[in-house]
């Protein structure tokens, strides 16, 4: 039966790699409320338009990758495959207008039909920040400021580069729409079939274009930096700036165009070397126009998206630890509900406790072992005084005898 495996490119997260994926959300949740964004939780199915209006009905994620439904009300339905679409409508539907700077953290399942790989999922975790209705660099600065410090929080510093450029304004970019139509045209033959329609419909994106042809001939390019008129180098300039300040390290790549539509200036990802072909692990850019694109407002965005399981890949298993329990034993089987009670006790007190369930007391040790136990209690040794039981530190192997109500003193020091 199909049914017993997952769906193709889905997976099942068990404890540990569970573990891992949430030291990372968890790592950006905390290092992104220090700079005043707060969590936000928006559905993970929208109506289609909020995507295919925004995303650009000429992008990769728009024509091929998103996973769409219609309800038995004949809703068009899409589970969101980013989540910077969701938080715009949300903005909207609220009418945040009047409170902004609105500064939202999410964290959440995405979903993208791509073919799997390494690194690449149909139902992947995205953590990711939006600061919406600043139109100063200040934004900017700060956004890729906050990116930068969680990468670093996880150990990541040295083995991811921030590669930025600026897209500019609008009519930065008609500038070289034009100039880019020109330089291309000659080749539309060997371009790739899905180039050959973006030439029309949106030319920006060849240069985004994963097919080796099309990077062939997109290498000789004229560059986007060329075209910024004086008030999109300015803009430029000055994240530069705030970035050089701040020591947040940083290569200009030229030739960086966000795949999806709704980009202005700052473009951003941070890359890394160590995941073979699906590098990127943190990405985003200014959104000026997306929220009115919506029907909504003229407000400005910026934000940026992260791949959870691609840092929890770069992380490695070993990296994070399931937290070690404390073992409660019966040291013989009619002593089973005083050690339920005991290890009761010490759930209350905030501690984590396992019970063996069944088998004799040497089976239930080794099981104490097998889940990492620092502790060991046993409850009903003829050697213990009434009310007392047996502690036994795991690592030091060390054996006293204590009241139950001693026990906490004991733990905290065995924890170390
Ligand atoms: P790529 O070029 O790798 O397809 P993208 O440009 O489609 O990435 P974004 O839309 O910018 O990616 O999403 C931000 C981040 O989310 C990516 O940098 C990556 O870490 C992660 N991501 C995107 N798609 C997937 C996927 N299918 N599986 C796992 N992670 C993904
Ligand atoms: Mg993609």
């Amino acid at each position: 039966m199909a049914g017993l495996q997952p769906v193709k490119g889905t997976y099942d997260l068990l404890p540990k790699e569970r573990a891992l994926h949430r030291h990372v959300s968890e790592t950006a949740r905390s290092i992104c409320e220090r700079y005043g964004f707060n969590e936000v939780i928006t559905p993970i199915f929208e109506f289609s338009e909020v995507f295919s209006r925004t995303l650009g009905e000429t992008s990769d994620v728009v024509t091929k990758e998103m996973f769409s439904f219609v309800t038995k009300g004949d809703d068009q339905i899409t589970l969101r495959p980013e989540g910077t679409a969701g938080i715009c409508r949300s903005f909207i539907s609220n009418g945040l207008q009047q409170e902004t700077p609105v500064k939202h953290f999410y964290y959440g399942p995405m979903f993208r039909y791509e073919r799997p790989q390494k690194g690449r999922q149909r139902q992947f975790h995205q953590v990711g920040i939006e600061l919406i209705g600043v139109d100063s660099p200040q934004a900017d600065i700060e956004v890729v400021a906050a990116g930068y410090h969680f990468l670093k929080e996880l150990g990541f510093a040295d083995v991811v580069t921030l590669e930025l450029n600026s897209l500019g304004d609008s009519e930065s970019r008609n500038a070289y729409r034009e100039k880019l139509v020109a330089y291309l045209s000659p080749f539309e033959d060997r371009l790739s079939e899905d180039s050959k329609k973006r030439l029309v419909t949106n030319p920006l994106r060849i240069l985004d274009s994963k097919d080796e042809g099309d990077r062939e001939i997109v290498k000789d390019a004229p560059l986007l930096g060329e075209c910024l008129n004086e008030t999109s180098q300015a803009f430029y300039d000055e994240v530069k700036r705030g970035l050089d300040m701040l020591g947040v390290p940083y290569v200009e790549n030229p030739r960086l165009v966000r795949g999806l539509d709704y980009y202005c200036h700052t473009a951003f990802e941070f890359t890394t070397n160590t995941l073979g072909a699906q590098g990127t692990v943190l990405a985003g850019g200014r959104y000026d126009g997306l929220i009115k694109m919506m029907g909504g407002p003229q407000v400005p965005g910026v934000g940026w998206a992260s791949g959870v399981e691609r840092l929890a890949l770069m992380l490695g298993e070993d990296k994070v630890k399931l937290p070690r329990p404390i073992m409660v034993i019966p040291a013989a089987n009619d002593h089973q509900d005083e050690a339920f009670l005991v290890a009761n006790r010490l759930r209350q007190e905030g501690y984590i406790v396992e019970q063996g369930y069944s088998g004799n007391f040497k089976k239930r040790l080794n099981k104490a072992n097998k889940l990492n136990a620092f502790v060991a209690i046993i409850v009903g040794m003829s050697e213990c005084n009434e009310g007392e039981v047996m502690f036994r530190d795991l690592n030091t192997g060390d054996q006293v005898q204590v009241s139950v109500d001693g026990l906490p003193a004991l733990i905290e020091r065995a924890k170390g």
